[in-house]
């Protein structure tokens, strides 16, 4: 037992065997996910030129107070025809360009207009809601780090800084195979000894969460032919991620016909409860992973590996990006492997408290369901007390 390979030593493994994937150019409407592969810069000043943020009235501050006529009005995207005159007004629409020769906007709020007549009760300071040019990001600058991964809020920034197309890494393709003569599809009724299929589905909407092209194959009986095709077909791609048959029973097949379909085994086995059996090779440049059939293990497995082996070949930091948090129940240590405990998570006070789920059989998927975190309970002996302090992962 002692021999088994810690979770991080695993995970290291996995990530020794990583390649970046190839580059492509991506257009800002399919950005949102995708994982910048180089730094990105700005092509204008942000703003590009002095913009108002308000609507109100150009003026030059040192006219203020006073009543000045108003001869212009300025829409945005509608510059005005001529710079402005000592002792004038020019109204002004928010994103207006200030005109040349004003130096300060005054709010429509704060002054009377009287036919075309402005009148400014106080003194406008310079620079009064003017934005200045590149007050935003300047033309040249860095705006995006490469290992960026693109929320929406960043695919705007882009946008606004006038970058039409990124470079990327592309999407891994990662194949999912769910084995066991017992599965059958929802949808379809149970037979004897049945249950549905649950592991393909969970197991390809997670690798899209990590920007994976993922697709499921028919689920395959232990049966050794039918193991060679679908893993064949597996292969093809840039990840395989198997559920089931890796562990010690006779209907166990997954990782002996890797094996003989060219996968060098890097590791079986991880101490980690759930999803001890866990197994990692590659052919070539494509992963394979093969996890526990449980659903519960089969996620745990998933978050542990899979999820940073897609983030990296992508080239984004591959955590697992643990948080922390505190134990609202003691839980129980295990001697020899480091535990992930589904738990609910909520706030009390300024602390995040998470609090075990019963039922923690790695069978029990729907209990699972419940959980949003998976707490990492290291091994050990006795007790982990209520109100100790742990790391957890959110799902
Ligand atoms: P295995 O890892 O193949 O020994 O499977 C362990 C347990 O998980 C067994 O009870 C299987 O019936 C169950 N199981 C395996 N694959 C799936 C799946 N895709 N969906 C739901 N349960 C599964
Ligand atoms: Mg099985």
């Amino acid at each position: 037992m002692s021999s088994l390979l810690t979770i991080e030593e695993a995970l290291a493994r996995v990530l020794e065997h990583v390649q970046p994937l190839e580059t492509e150019l991506v257009g800002l409407d399919a950005a949102a996910g995708r994982v910048l592969a180089e730094d990105v810069h700005a092509t204008v000043d942000l703003p590009p030129f002095p913009s108002s943020a308000m609507d109100g009235f150009a003026v030059r501050a040192a006219d203020t107070p006073g009543s000045l006529p108003v001869v212009a009005r300025i829409a945005a995207g509608r510059p005005a025809e001529r710079p402005l005159a000592a002792g004038e007004a020019m109204e002004i629409s928010t994103g207006g360009v200030v005109p040349e020769g004003a130096d300060a906007v005054v709010p429509i709020e704060v002054v009377v207009v009287e036919g075309n007549t402005l009148t400014v009760p106080d003194a406008a300071e310079p620079g009064a809601h003017v934005r200045s040019v590149g007050g935003d990001v300047r033309r040249g600058d860095r705006l995006l780090a490469a290992g960026t991964t693109l929320r929406p809020a960043l695919v705007g920034a882009l946008a606004a800084a006038g970058v039409a197309t990124v470079t990327c890494s592309r999407r891994p393709r990662v194949t999912v195979l769910s084995t066991g003569t017992e599965l059958r599809p929802p949808g379809e009724p149970l037979g004897a000894g049945e249950i549905y299929e649950a592991n393909a589905v969970m197991l390809a909407a997670a690798a899209r969460t990590a920007g994976a092209d993922a697709s499921a194959l028919d689920p395959v009986e232990d049966d050794e032919e039918a193991h060679r095709v679908a893993v064949d077909q597996g292969l093809a791609g840039d990840v395989l991620v198997t559920s089931g048959g890796v562990s010690v029973g006779p209907h166990d097949l997954v990782r002996r016909i890797e094996e003989e379909l060219g996968v060098e085994e890097v590791f079986w086995r991880v101490a980690v409860k759930p999803g001890k059996p866990v197994s990692f090779g590659v052919r070539g440049r494509t992963l394979v992973f093969g996890l526990p059939g449980n659903p519960v293990s089969a996620l745990v497995g998933f978050e542990l590996f899979v999820r940073p082996a897609l983030l990296a070949l992508q080239r984004a930091e591959p955590g697992p990006f643990y948080r922390s948090g505190r134990l609202a129940a003691p839980v129980r240590r295990v001697e020899e492997r480091d535990q992930l405990l589904r738990a609910r998570s909520r706030l009390d006070g300024g602390d995040l408290l998470l609090e075990p789920l019963r039922g923690q059989d790695s069978h029990m998927i729907a209990r699972a369901a419940a959980a949003d975190a998976l707490v990492l309970v290291r091994r050990g002996e006795g007790e982990l007390a209520a109100g100790a302090s742990v790391s957890y992962l959110p799902l």
